[in-house]
């Protein structure tokens, strides 16, 4: 089962997508945890990118096309993946579809958690309190909602038309959450 995670900065997509990987032994696909390990490591990628993630702009759509490029290649993808944060433009969702066909590949469901922006600001910086991410102060934030507004939304029409869309209410708990995601996807 391959599955993407769709939602705003704080819609609790990665929190789920560590749930569904454990249950379903299927691996999640982080682009914002890989491109977090590169900046730490101080590596090439890590320094190209790291401008862009402390501003909240998202990095350049060739780079991480390439990262999925070739994480979803790797075996363990095999037996299905959790995309978590991508793709977040509509050449990110095109690329992707390439790369998918390229691996004999598909998309069974894509699961847009939905939250209210006054929420998520509130749980962004209750992140930062307790995570101390780099772009999670409130200029960074702001940033990344107008982004999502922008360039990630439009994605919801895009995998609606294909047939794949799930909608699920992200207010609740961390279990109610699971629960309506797994109505969706079992
Ligand atoms: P996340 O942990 O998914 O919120 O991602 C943190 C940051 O990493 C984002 O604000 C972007 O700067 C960058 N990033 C993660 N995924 C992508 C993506 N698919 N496209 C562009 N930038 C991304």
């Amino acid at each position: 089962m391959n599955i993407i995670f769709l939602g705003a900065p704080g819609a609790g997509k990665g929190t789920q997508a560590q749930i569904v990987e454990k249950k379903y032994k299927i691996v999640q696909i982080s682009t914002g945890d890989i491109l977090r390990s590169a900046v730490k490591a101080g590596t090439p990628l890590g320094l190209e990118a790291k401008g862009f993630m402390d501003k909240g702009a998202l990095v350049p759509d060739a780079v991480v096309i390439g990262l999925i490029k070739d994480r979803i290649a790797m075996d363990d993808c095999r037996n299905g993946f959790i995309l978590d944060g991508f793709p977040r433009t509509t050449d990110q969702a095109l690329a992707l579809d390439k790369i998918l066909a390229q691996n004999s590949m598909s998309i069974d469901h894509v699961v847009n958690i939905d939250v209210p922006q006054n929420e998520l600001v509130q749980r962004l910086l209750k992140r930062a309190e307790i995570e101390g991410r780099s772009d999670d102060n409130l200029d960074s934030i702001k940033n990344r909602l107008v982004v999502f507004e922008e360039k990630t939304k439009p994605l919801i029409d895009y995998y609606k038309k294909n047939g794949k869309l799930r909608n699920i209410n992200g207010l609740g708990s961390v279990d109610e959450i699971t629960g309506a995601i797994e109505q969706v996807i079992k």
